[in-house]
Protein backbone atom coordinates (compact mmCIF):
# COMPACT_ATOMS: atom_id res chain seq x y z
CA UNK A 1 0.00 0.00 0.00
CA UNK A 2 1.92 3.08 -1.01
CA UNK A 3 2.09 6.12 1.55
CA UNK A 4 1.21 9.52 0.07
CA UNK A 5 1.74 12.46 1.85
CA UNK A 6 -0.78 15.48 0.42
CA UNK A 7 -0.33 18.84 0.96
CA UNK A 8 -2.53 22.05 -0.78
CA UNK A 9 -1.06 25.51 -1.53
CA UNK A 10 -4.19 27.47 -3.82
CA UNK A 11 -3.54 30.46 -4.77
CA UNK A 12 -3.74 32.92 -8.18
CA UNK A 13 -1.92 36.42 -7.42
CA UNK A 14 -2.79 40.18 -8.90
CA UNK A 15 0.24 41.72 -8.02
CA UNK A 16 -1.38 44.66 -9.64
CA UNK A 17 -4.47 45.14 -6.69
CA UNK A 18 -3.52 47.24 -3.93
CA UNK A 19 -3.10 46.08 -0.17
CA UNK A 20 -1.56 42.13 0.82
CA UNK A 21 -3.13 39.01 1.04
CA UNK A 22 -2.99 38.02 4.66
CA UNK A 23 -3.63 34.43 6.84
CA UNK A 24 -6.97 35.34 7.48
CA UNK A 25 -8.13 35.29 3.92
CA UNK A 26 -6.75 31.50 3.80
CA UNK A 27 -9.10 28.47 4.36
CA UNK A 28 -6.41 26.23 5.76
CA UNK A 29 -7.33 22.54 6.66
CA UNK A 30 -5.25 20.36 8.51
CA UNK A 31 -5.37 16.69 8.69
CA UNK A 32 -8.93 15.38 8.98
CA UNK A 33 -10.19 18.48 7.50
CA UNK A 34 -8.40 17.53 4.50
CA UNK A 35 -9.83 14.11 4.56
CA UNK A 36 -13.47 15.84 4.72
CA UNK A 37 -13.02 16.52 1.05
CA UNK A 38 -13.45 13.14 0.13
CA UNK A 39 -16.32 13.19 -2.18
CA UNK A 40 -16.86 16.82 -2.35
CA UNK A 41 -16.33 18.87 -6.06
CA UNK A 42 -12.69 19.91 -5.58
CA UNK A 43 -9.43 18.41 -6.70
CA UNK A 44 -8.81 17.28 -3.43
CA UNK A 45 -11.76 15.49 -3.06
CA UNK A 46 -10.72 13.72 -6.34
CA UNK A 47 -7.33 12.56 -5.20
CA UNK A 48 -9.24 11.24 -2.18
CA UNK A 49 -11.49 9.51 -3.97
CA UNK A 50 -9.36 8.18 -6.19
CA UNK A 51 -6.69 7.63 -3.34
CA UNK A 52 -9.33 5.48 -1.70
CA UNK A 53 -10.02 3.29 -4.12
CA UNK A 54 -6.32 2.34 -5.15
CA UNK A 55 -5.83 1.14 -1.70
CA UNK A 56 -3.48 4.15 -1.32
CA UNK A 57 -2.51 4.94 2.32
CA UNK A 58 -3.46 9.16 2.54
CA UNK A 59 -0.99 10.85 4.92
CA UNK A 60 -3.24 14.66 4.92
CA UNK A 61 -0.68 17.33 5.79
CA UNK A 62 -2.27 20.91 5.31
CA UNK A 63 -4.09 22.42 2.64
CA UNK A 64 -3.96 26.39 2.24
CA UNK A 65 -6.73 28.10 -0.61
CA UNK A 66 -7.78 31.57 -0.77
CA UNK A 67 -9.82 33.39 -3.77
CA UNK A 68 -8.01 35.15 -5.86
CA UNK A 69 -6.50 38.39 -4.74
CA UNK A 70 -3.12 41.02 -4.25
CA UNK A 71 0.02 39.65 -3.14
CA UNK A 72 0.34 37.16 -0.59
CA UNK A 73 2.10 38.52 2.46
CA UNK A 74 5.81 36.72 3.30
CA UNK A 75 3.89 35.61 7.00
CA UNK A 76 1.74 32.87 4.70
CA UNK A 77 4.51 31.09 2.70
CA UNK A 78 6.67 31.41 5.86
CA UNK A 79 3.33 29.57 8.45
CA UNK A 80 2.58 27.35 5.38
CA UNK A 81 6.14 25.93 5.41
CA UNK A 82 6.57 25.29 8.97
CA UNK A 83 3.64 23.69 9.16
CA UNK A 84 4.06 21.25 6.25
CA UNK A 85 8.11 21.08 6.71
CA UNK A 86 7.87 18.20 9.70
CA UNK A 87 5.92 15.83 7.84
CA UNK A 88 8.25 16.31 5.01
CA UNK A 89 10.78 15.33 7.57
CA UNK A 90 8.84 12.31 8.46
CA UNK A 91 10.48 10.70 5.38
CA UNK A 92 8.20 7.43 5.90
CA UNK A 93 5.51 8.41 2.90
CA UNK A 94 6.23 6.83 -0.88
CA UNK A 95 5.28 10.46 -2.97
CA UNK A 96 4.18 13.49 -2.83
CA UNK A 97 0.82 14.64 -4.10
CA UNK A 98 0.15 18.48 -4.64
CA UNK A 99 -3.05 20.51 -5.44
CA UNK A 100 -1.73 23.41 -6.37
CA UNK A 101 -2.96 26.71 -8.01
CA UNK A 102 0.64 27.82 -9.68
CA UNK A 103 0.25 31.36 -10.32
CA UNK A 104 1.20 32.25 -6.66
CA UNK A 105 3.91 35.49 -5.49
CA UNK A 106 4.54 36.94 -2.11
CA UNK A 107 6.26 40.41 -1.33
CA UNK A 108 9.42 38.64 -1.57
CA UNK A 109 9.10 35.12 -3.60
CA UNK A 110 8.14 35.69 -7.08
CA UNK A 111 7.83 31.88 -7.49
CA UNK A 112 6.12 30.41 -4.44
CA UNK A 113 5.51 27.05 -6.05
CA UNK A 114 9.17 27.01 -7.21
CA UNK A 115 10.32 28.03 -3.80
CA UNK A 116 8.56 25.38 -1.51
CA UNK A 117 9.50 22.97 -4.20
CA UNK A 118 13.11 23.52 -3.48
CA UNK A 119 12.44 23.09 -0.09
CA UNK A 120 10.65 20.05 -0.04
CA UNK A 121 14.02 18.79 -2.59
CA UNK A 122 15.99 19.69 0.35
CA UNK A 123 14.70 17.62 1.70
CA UNK A 124 13.26 14.37 0.00
CA UNK A 125 13.55 12.85 -3.38
CA UNK A 126 10.06 10.80 -3.49
CA UNK A 127 8.07 11.71 -6.43
CA UNK A 128 6.04 14.72 -6.83
CA UNK A 129 2.90 14.78 -8.67
CA UNK A 130 -0.13 17.04 -8.49
CA UNK A 131 -2.38 19.15 -10.34
CA UNK A 132 -2.64 22.27 -11.11
CA UNK A 133 -4.61 25.55 -12.81
CA UNK A 134 -4.24 26.35 -16.24
CA UNK A 135 -3.84 29.86 -15.48
CA UNK A 136 -0.04 29.16 -14.11
CA UNK A 137 2.60 31.42 -14.23
CA UNK A 138 5.31 27.91 -15.12
CA UNK A 139 8.42 28.12 -13.67
CA UNK A 140 11.94 26.34 -14.91
CA UNK A 141 12.37 25.39 -11.03
CA UNK A 142 9.07 23.61 -10.90
CA UNK A 143 9.21 22.42 -14.27
CA UNK A 144 12.94 20.83 -13.04
CA UNK A 145 12.08 20.00 -9.57
CA UNK A 146 8.35 18.45 -9.39
CA UNK A 147 8.60 15.06 -11.66
CA UNK A 148 5.04 14.98 -12.76
CA UNK A 149 2.08 17.82 -12.57
CA UNK A 150 -1.37 18.19 -14.28
CA UNK A 151 -3.25 21.36 -15.20
CA UNK A 152 -6.88 21.37 -16.29
CA UNK A 153 -7.48 21.38 -19.75
CA UNK A 154 -11.03 23.63 -19.78
CA UNK A 155 -11.29 27.30 -19.22
CA UNK A 156 -13.78 27.92 -17.85
CA UNK A 157 -12.38 24.97 -15.54
CA UNK A 158 -14.86 22.33 -15.54
CA UNK A 159 -11.97 20.13 -15.25
CA UNK A 160 -10.50 20.54 -12.01
CA UNK A 161 -11.55 17.45 -10.43
CA UNK A 162 -10.64 15.37 -13.09
CA UNK A 163 -7.16 16.89 -13.93
CA UNK A 164 -6.44 16.03 -10.23
CA UNK A 165 -7.69 12.29 -10.75
CA UNK A 166 -5.59 12.19 -13.87
CA UNK A 167 -2.54 13.08 -12.05
CA UNK A 168 -3.03 10.65 -9.12
CA UNK A 169 -3.78 7.85 -12.15
CA UNK A 170 -0.35 8.61 -13.33
CA UNK A 171 1.09 8.42 -9.78
CA UNK A 172 -0.22 5.10 -9.95
CA UNK A 173 1.00 4.29 -13.59
CA UNK A 174 4.60 5.09 -11.51
CA UNK A 175 4.21 2.72 -8.85
CA UNK A 176 2.79 0.07 -11.57
CA UNK A 177 5.71 0.21 -14.04
CA UNK A 178 8.29 1.87 -12.02
CA UNK A 179 8.70 4.57 -14.71
CA UNK A 180 9.20 7.82 -13.55
CA UNK A 181 8.63 11.06 -15.64
CA UNK A 182 10.36 14.14 -15.79
CA UNK A 183 8.87 17.75 -16.76
CA UNK A 184 9.70 19.75 -20.20
CA UNK A 185 8.92 23.67 -20.27
CA UNK A 186 8.80 25.84 -22.80
CA UNK A 187 7.93 29.36 -22.77
CA UNK A 188 7.27 31.12 -26.06
CA UNK A 189 7.09 34.60 -24.33
CA UNK A 190 3.38 35.45 -24.87
CA UNK A 191 1.08 36.92 -22.39
CA UNK A 192 -2.66 36.85 -23.02
CA UNK A 193 -4.89 38.93 -21.08
CA UNK A 194 -7.59 36.04 -19.04
CA UNK A 195 -10.44 37.09 -21.68
CA UNK A 196 -7.98 35.75 -24.71
CA UNK A 197 -7.50 32.25 -22.82
CA UNK A 198 -10.73 30.45 -23.24
CA UNK A 199 -10.36 26.92 -24.34
CA UNK A 200 -13.64 27.08 -26.87
CA UNK A 201 -12.15 29.54 -28.32
CA UNK A 202 -8.85 29.89 -30.16
CA UNK A 203 -5.66 30.22 -29.56
CA UNK A 204 -6.20 27.71 -26.19
CA UNK A 205 -8.73 25.66 -28.49
CA UNK A 206 -5.90 24.72 -31.30
CA UNK A 207 -3.35 24.08 -28.80
CA UNK A 208 -5.34 21.72 -26.76
CA UNK A 209 -6.48 19.92 -29.72
CA UNK A 210 -2.64 19.49 -30.44
CA UNK A 211 -1.40 18.56 -27.07
CA UNK A 212 -4.48 15.79 -26.90
CA UNK A 213 -3.29 14.26 -30.35
CA UNK A 214 0.35 14.41 -28.94
CA UNK A 215 -0.59 12.44 -25.81
CA UNK A 216 -2.75 9.77 -28.12
CA UNK A 217 0.44 9.23 -30.68
CA UNK A 218 3.19 9.40 -28.20
CA UNK A 219 3.28 6.42 -25.71
CA UNK A 220 6.40 8.13 -23.82
CA UNK A 221 4.02 11.67 -23.04
CA UNK A 222 2.06 11.21 -19.65
CA UNK A 223 0.50 14.41 -20.21
CA UNK A 224 1.10 17.64 -22.01
CA UNK A 225 -0.27 20.62 -20.25
CA UNK A 226 -1.38 23.76 -22.46
CA UNK A 227 -0.49 26.87 -19.94
CA UNK A 228 -2.88 29.86 -20.60
CA UNK A 229 -0.33 31.79 -17.44
CA UNK A 230 -1.93 34.78 -15.49
CA UNK A 231 -1.40 37.96 -16.76
CA UNK A 232 -1.97 39.72 -13.60
CA UNK A 233 0.79 38.11 -11.89
CA UNK A 234 4.20 40.01 -12.87
CA UNK A 235 7.29 37.42 -12.41
CA UNK A 236 9.93 36.49 -14.82
CA UNK A 237 7.81 33.39 -15.70
CA UNK A 238 4.40 35.53 -16.78
CA UNK A 239 2.72 34.42 -19.77
CA UNK A 240 1.73 31.16 -21.80
CA UNK A 241 4.27 28.06 -21.31
CA UNK A 242 4.03 24.26 -22.41
CA UNK A 243 4.83 21.46 -19.95
CA UNK A 244 5.36 18.06 -20.80
CA UNK A 245 5.38 15.03 -18.53
CA UNK A 246 7.30 12.31 -20.27
CA UNK A 247 9.75 9.59 -20.21
CA UNK A 248 11.26 10.32 -22.99
CA UNK A 249 11.98 13.99 -24.77
CA UNK A 250 9.52 16.14 -25.75
CA UNK A 251 11.16 18.97 -27.58
CA UNK A 252 10.32 18.57 -30.98
CA UNK A 253 6.41 18.54 -29.86
CA UNK A 254 7.28 21.76 -27.37
CA UNK A 255 8.53 23.61 -30.41
CA UNK A 256 5.84 22.63 -32.46
CA UNK A 257 3.47 23.87 -29.56
CA UNK A 258 5.57 27.42 -29.20
CA UNK A 259 5.04 28.16 -32.75
CA UNK A 260 1.23 27.49 -33.26
CA UNK A 261 0.97 30.01 -30.14
CA UNK A 262 3.22 31.89 -31.62
CA UNK A 263 1.13 32.26 -35.17
CA UNK A 264 -1.75 32.50 -33.24
CA UNK A 265 -0.54 35.05 -30.61
CA UNK A 266 -2.78 37.82 -32.67
CA UNK A 267 -6.20 36.33 -31.28
CA UNK A 268 -4.98 35.87 -27.58
CA UNK A 269 -4.31 39.89 -27.06
CA UNK A 270 -8.19 40.37 -26.57
CA UNK A 271 -9.71 44.11 -26.35
CA UNK A 272 -12.50 44.68 -25.07
CA UNK A 273 -15.16 48.49 -26.44
CA UNK A 274 -16.17 50.58 -24.10
CA UNK A 275 -19.42 50.09 -21.98
CA UNK A 276 -20.57 52.87 -23.72
CA UNK A 277 -19.93 52.11 -27.08
CA UNK A 278 -22.05 48.73 -26.24
CA UNK A 279 -24.59 50.44 -24.38
CA UNK A 280 -25.61 52.46 -27.13
CA UNK A 281 -26.41 49.85 -29.47
CA UNK A 282 -28.87 47.94 -27.32
CA UNK A 283 -31.37 50.68 -28.07
CA UNK A 284 -34.22 49.48 -28.38
CA UNK A 285 -33.07 46.31 -26.47
CA UNK A 286 -33.28 43.24 -28.64
CA UNK A 287 -35.67 39.78 -26.99
CA UNK A 288 -33.39 37.64 -24.55
CA UNK A 289 -31.42 37.89 -21.68
CA UNK A 290 -27.52 40.18 -22.15
CA UNK A 291 -24.96 39.39 -20.39
CA UNK A 292 -22.68 42.28 -19.95
CA UNK A 293 -19.33 40.54 -19.15
CA UNK A 294 -16.84 43.58 -17.52
CA UNK A 295 -13.06 41.74 -17.24
CA UNK A 296 -11.84 45.29 -15.91
CA UNK A 297 -13.39 43.80 -12.54
CA UNK A 298 -12.95 39.93 -13.00
CA UNK A 299 -13.50 38.50 -9.58
CA UNK A 300 -12.50 35.43 -10.41
CA UNK A 301 -9.14 37.05 -11.45
CA UNK A 302 -8.70 38.94 -8.62
CA UNK A 303 -10.80 42.41 -9.06
CA UNK A 304 -12.61 43.55 -5.95
CA UNK A 305 -16.17 42.99 -7.73
CA UNK A 306 -17.06 46.54 -6.71
CA UNK A 307 -15.88 48.52 -9.70
CA UNK A 308 -18.57 50.89 -10.54
CA UNK A 309 -17.90 51.50 -14.33
CA UNK A 310 -20.39 49.20 -15.83
CA UNK A 311 -22.93 50.35 -13.42
CA UNK A 312 -22.55 53.83 -13.57
CA UNK A 313 -23.17 53.08 -17.82
CA UNK A 314 -26.32 51.08 -17.23
CA UNK A 315 -27.59 54.49 -15.14
CA UNK A 316 -26.09 56.79 -17.89
CA UNK A 317 -28.02 54.86 -20.68
CA UNK A 318 -31.16 54.46 -18.47
CA UNK A 319 -31.11 49.96 -19.20
CA UNK A 320 -34.08 48.85 -17.90
CA UNK A 321 -34.98 45.17 -16.07
CA UNK A 322 -31.39 44.78 -15.85
CA UNK A 323 -29.38 43.31 -12.73
CA UNK A 324 -25.74 43.68 -11.61
CA UNK A 325 -23.56 42.58 -8.38
CA UNK A 326 -21.42 44.23 -6.33
CA UNK A 327 -19.29 43.16 -3.65
CA UNK A 328 -19.72 46.06 -0.98
CA UNK A 329 -20.23 44.97 2.95
CA UNK A 330 -19.96 48.29 3.60
CA UNK A 331 -23.38 49.36 1.90
CA UNK A 332 -24.99 46.20 3.60
CA UNK A 333 -24.61 47.17 6.63
CA UNK A 334 -25.77 50.55 5.93
CA UNK A 335 -28.99 49.12 4.89
CA UNK A 336 -29.67 47.10 7.76
CA UNK A 337 -28.88 50.17 9.72
CA UNK A 338 -31.83 51.34 7.88
CA UNK A 339 -30.37 53.84 5.63
CA UNK A 340 -31.58 54.10 1.77
CA UNK A 341 -29.00 56.64 0.55
CA UNK A 342 -25.79 54.57 -0.35
CA UNK A 343 -22.64 54.96 -1.18
CA UNK A 344 -21.95 52.21 -3.12
CA UNK A 345 -18.79 50.24 -4.66
CA UNK A 346 -15.83 52.06 -5.73
CA UNK A 347 -13.64 51.29 -3.08
CA UNK A 348 -11.26 48.29 -3.63
CA UNK A 349 -9.50 49.53 -6.60
CA UNK A 350 -7.69 52.90 -7.14
CA UNK A 351 -8.47 52.26 -10.83
CA UNK A 352 -11.96 53.59 -9.95
CA UNK A 353 -13.67 56.40 -10.47
CA UNK A 354 -15.56 55.95 -6.48
CA UNK A 355 -18.48 55.35 -4.85
CA UNK A 356 -21.65 55.73 -6.68
CA UNK A 357 -24.55 57.60 -4.30
CA UNK A 358 -27.84 56.29 -5.00
CA UNK A 359 -31.36 56.32 -3.40
CA UNK A 360 -32.26 52.64 -3.34
CA UNK A 361 -35.68 50.94 -2.47
CA UNK A 362 -34.43 47.94 -0.45
CA UNK A 363 -36.02 44.30 -1.48
CA UNK A 364 -34.72 41.93 1.05
CA UNK A 365 -31.81 41.30 3.19
CA UNK A 366 -30.67 37.90 3.48
CA UNK A 367 -28.01 35.31 4.32
CA UNK A 368 -25.86 34.67 1.41
CA UNK A 369 -25.21 31.17 2.09
CA UNK A 370 -25.76 29.16 -0.81
CA UNK A 371 -25.53 25.29 -2.49
CA UNK A 372 -23.87 25.84 -5.72
CA UNK A 373 -26.40 24.43 -8.49
CA UNK A 374 -23.58 22.97 -10.71
CA UNK A 375 -20.83 20.91 -8.78
CA UNK A 376 -18.67 20.84 -11.51
CA UNK A 377 -17.91 24.48 -12.43
CA UNK A 378 -14.61 26.56 -10.95
CA UNK A 379 -16.24 27.95 -7.77
CA UNK A 380 -16.83 24.18 -6.98
CA UNK A 381 -13.38 23.85 -7.50
CA UNK A 382 -12.02 26.54 -4.98
CA UNK A 383 -14.87 26.04 -2.28
CA UNK A 384 -16.17 23.01 -2.81
CA UNK A 385 -20.59 22.46 -2.67
CA UNK A 386 -21.74 25.53 -1.05
CA UNK A 387 -20.75 29.40 -1.51
CA UNK A 388 -21.23 32.04 1.53
CA UNK A 389 -21.40 35.68 0.16
CA UNK A 390 -21.76 36.98 3.56
CA UNK A 391 -25.02 39.32 4.41
CA UNK A 392 -26.48 40.30 1.54
CA UNK A 393 -29.06 43.15 -0.05
CA UNK A 394 -31.49 43.31 -2.75
CA UNK A 395 -32.29 47.03 -3.83
CA UNK A 396 -33.67 48.76 -6.72
CA UNK A 397 -32.93 52.05 -8.38
CA UNK A 398 -34.60 52.89 -11.59
CA UNK A 399 -34.76 50.38 -13.89
CA UNK A 400 -31.55 48.32 -11.60
CA UNK A 401 -31.94 45.57 -9.65
CA UNK A 402 -28.89 45.60 -7.40
CA UNK A 403 -27.47 42.43 -5.09
CA UNK A 404 -24.90 43.93 -2.79
CA UNK A 405 -23.17 41.10 -1.55
CA UNK A 406 -20.65 41.21 1.96
CA UNK A 407 -18.25 38.75 0.11
CA UNK A 408 -17.24 39.16 -3.77
CA UNK A 409 -19.05 35.86 -5.01
CA UNK A 410 -17.35 34.58 -8.87
CA UNK A 411 -20.55 34.84 -11.00
CA UNK A 412 -19.59 31.11 -12.01
CA UNK A 413 -23.51 29.88 -10.79
CA UNK A 414 -26.78 31.01 -10.64
CA UNK A 415 -27.41 29.87 -7.54
CA UNK A 416 -26.05 33.46 -6.48
CA UNK A 417 -29.00 35.64 -7.64
CA UNK A 418 -31.84 32.04 -7.27
CA UNK A 419 -31.52 31.98 -3.20
CA UNK A 420 -31.93 35.75 -2.95
CA UNK A 421 -35.37 35.29 -5.07
CA UNK A 422 -34.17 37.05 -8.21
CA UNK A 423 -35.51 35.41 -11.86
CA UNK A 424 -32.52 36.03 -13.58
CA UNK A 425 -33.14 34.28 -16.68
CA UNK A 426 -36.19 36.80 -16.91
CA UNK A 427 -34.12 40.04 -16.61
CA UNK A 428 -33.02 42.03 -19.78
CA UNK A 429 -29.81 42.53 -18.72
CA UNK A 430 -27.12 41.29 -16.29
CA UNK A 431 -23.74 42.71 -15.44
CA UNK A 432 -21.09 39.85 -14.68
CA UNK A 433 -18.12 40.94 -13.22
CA UNK A 434 -15.95 38.21 -14.93
CA UNK A 435 -13.50 37.30 -18.29
CA UNK A 436 -14.33 33.69 -19.30
CA UNK A 437 -15.42 31.58 -16.47
CA UNK A 438 -18.63 32.92 -16.19
CA UNK A 439 -19.65 31.07 -19.37
CA UNK A 440 -20.47 27.69 -18.16
CA UNK A 441 -23.22 29.39 -15.83
CA UNK A 442 -24.60 31.94 -18.32
CA UNK A 443 -23.84 30.45 -21.80
CA UNK A 444 -26.92 28.77 -21.30
CA UNK A 445 -29.25 31.13 -20.25
CA UNK A 446 -27.98 34.37 -22.53
CA UNK A 447 -29.55 35.37 -25.66
CA UNK A 448 -26.32 37.01 -26.16
CA UNK A 449 -22.54 37.88 -24.53
CA UNK A 450 -20.92 41.73 -25.24
CA UNK A 451 -17.71 42.28 -23.34
CA UNK A 452 -17.51 45.75 -22.16
CA UNK A 453 -13.83 48.00 -21.07
CA UNK A 454 -14.34 49.84 -18.11
CA UNK A 455 -11.36 51.06 -15.45
CA UNK A 456 -10.18 48.28 -13.60
CA UNK A 457 -7.41 45.91 -12.05
CA UNK A 458 -8.26 43.51 -14.67
CA UNK A 459 -8.67 45.21 -18.17
CA UNK A 460 -7.87 43.13 -20.96
CA UNK A 461 -5.35 46.26 -22.29
CA UNK A 462 -2.54 44.94 -20.81
CA UNK A 463 -0.38 47.82 -22.68
CA UNK A 464 -1.90 49.66 -19.54
CA UNK A 465 0.00 47.71 -16.70
CA UNK A 466 3.44 48.50 -14.98
CA UNK A 467 5.47 45.45 -15.97
CA UNK A 468 8.67 45.31 -13.93
CA UNK A 469 9.35 41.36 -13.92
CA UNK A 470 7.53 40.08 -17.18
CA UNK A 471 9.23 38.92 -20.37
CA UNK A 472 7.63 39.78 -23.30
CA UNK A 473 9.51 39.27 -26.24
CA UNK A 474 6.38 39.42 -28.55
ZN1 LIG B 1 -7.73 29.49 -13.65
Amino acid sequence: MPQILIAGLFHETHTFLDGLTTLVDFQIRRGQEMLDCLGDASPLGGVLEFAAANGWHVMPAVDYRAQPSATVADEVIHQFWQELMPFIQKDSFDAIYLVLHGAMTSQTILDVEGEILQRIRAITQVPIFGVFDLHANFSPKTAALADCLVGYRENPHTDAREAAVDAARLLQRYFTTGKRPHMQLRQPGLIWPPTGTGTGNDPMKSLENLARQMESEDESLWAMNIVAGFSFADTPDTGVSFVACTTGTASVLLETLAAKAIELNHLGLVTDPSADEVLAKLSPMPDGLTVLVEPSDNIGGGAPGDGTGLLRALLRHRIENAAICLADAEAVLALEAGERHIRLGGKGSRLDEGPVELDVELVALNDGRFELEDKNSHLASMCGDAFDMGRCAVVKHAGLTILITSIKTPPFDLGQWHSQGIEIEKMSVVAVKAAVAHRRAYDKIAARMLWVDTPGPCSSNLASLPYKHARITR
